[in-house]
């Protein structure tokens, strides 16, 4: 089942981590980056999209510095970010220039995606991006970040742009295998899960504390991050970058590490961002019948059910659903304008088409793009 969700899904968020492109002694892991990233062109040229996040500014900065620890004051570690975020781009970009992919850089603070405007403009301009083919690389601002308003660690803004970007599948490559029933560090026979279907408190108990100093993550953040996915439908998977091929191979539907299973459709997902994302642009009024049939019957909504609109909205407009008391119950994405719905309402399938010309749609909001709101 998991096997067919990765050979058929498009959108991909890949988390890169850092220990994977560089060392605080060694700065960047220029070989490992041209692998990397001829890997990843080459799903690109086949039709998947793309969205990295990657990490490593802060490491890459400290070799360049030539700092000999890691910075545990703020403002140090935040200027080992700025200075390693050009080089470790500047990497990125060198490398997928040899295989002729265009890449963008996005820094996020947390802040960018906690407002619905903010949150919806970075959709834009990601859904902009991966429309031109750029590979949008991503990571937290940490120069501008201060504690309250981070991310935390780079797997949980994976978690939060795989929502964002309203992935199929998001992807966590960092230098362990995956999960296992116990610590192979303790216990080397100790066996891999290569599927968890849903993420229980055993599972998150089975997470130990990160083991290296180069990411702030460890299975802990990548758990939570696959959970934060998982809560949008988005189904993650864990695997080791340091393994030549083993994306490619994966999405042949070969994966090698950690598959953690969303419960949710990504048409749920769609629903939840309908619901609680989307604003919208005018109202629909129903009358008790069409009221009926959306909330008890399931059915998309139709012309000959609607009382009244309200505002001024175009097609693809998200809308909200009301009673004819005025109670909202549903949004949805009309297929009509406010002024062609205001020619068609309460009117039946064939007295539209002389209006109109043509039946564009039968549904003036199809059931797809229709969510019930608490
Ligand atoms: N944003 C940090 C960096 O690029 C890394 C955060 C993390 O490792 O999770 O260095």
């Amino acid at each position: 089942m998991h096997q067919q969700l990765l050979t058929t899904c498009k959108r991909i968020v890949v988390k890169i981590g850092s220990s994977l492109v560089a060392s605080s002694d060694g700065g960047l892991h220029l070989d490992r980056i041209g692998r990397l990233t001829k890997e990843l062109g080459e799903l690109q040229s086949q039709n998947r999209e793309l969205v990295i996040v990657s990490s490593g500014a802060i490491v890459a900065g400290i070799s360049h510095l030539a700092l000999t620890t890691y910075p545990q004051d703020l403002p140090l570690r935040q200027a080992a970010a700025a200075v390693g975020q050009s080089h470790l781009l500047w990497a990125y970009e060198t490398a997928f220039k040899r295989s002729g992919h265009r890449i963008a850089q996005i820094l996020l603070t947390h802040q960018d995606l906690g407002g619905r405007r903010r949150f919806l403009n970075a959709r834009h301009t990601l859904t902009k991006l991966i429309q031109l083919q750029v590979i949008p690389i991503i990571n937290e601002n940490d120069t501008l970040s201060i504690d309250e308003i981070r991310f935390g660690d780079n797997d949980a803004l994976a978690g939060q742009i795989a929502h964002l970007v309203d992935a199929d599948l998001l992807v966590i490559l960092s230098d362990v295998n995956g999960l296992y029933e116990a610590d192979p560090h303790i216990n080397p026979s100790a066996k891999l899960i290569s599927l968890v279907p849903t993420i229980t408190k055993r599972i998150e108990n089975l997470a130990g504390a990160s083991r290296t100093q180069a990411s702030r993550g460890g299975m802990v953040t990548k758990i939570q991050a696959a959970k934060q996915a998982g809560r949008f439908g988005v189904p993650t998977l864990l695997l080791n970058g340091e393994t030549p091929n083993a994306l490619a191979e994966a999405l042949d539907g070969n994966p090698s590490g950690t598959f953690f299973a969303s419960k949710q459709s990504s048409l749920t997902n769609r629903k939840q961002w309908i619901a609680f994302t989307l604003r919208p642009k005018g109202e629909i009024m129903l009358d008790e019948g069409a009221v009926a049939a959306l909330v008890l019957r399931g059915k998309s909504l139709l012309a000959s059910g609607i009382l009244e609109v309200k505002g001024r909205f175009l097609n693809g407009d998200p809308v909200s659903c009301t009673t004819k008391e005025g109670i909202m119950f549903a949004k949805g994405i009309t297929n009509y304008s406010s002024e062609a719905l205001e020619r068609i309402k309460g009117k039946q399938t064939t007295e539209i088409q002389e209006l109109l010309g043509a039946l564009e749609y039968e549904e003036v909001i199809h059931r797809d793009n229709l969510a019930l709101t608490p």
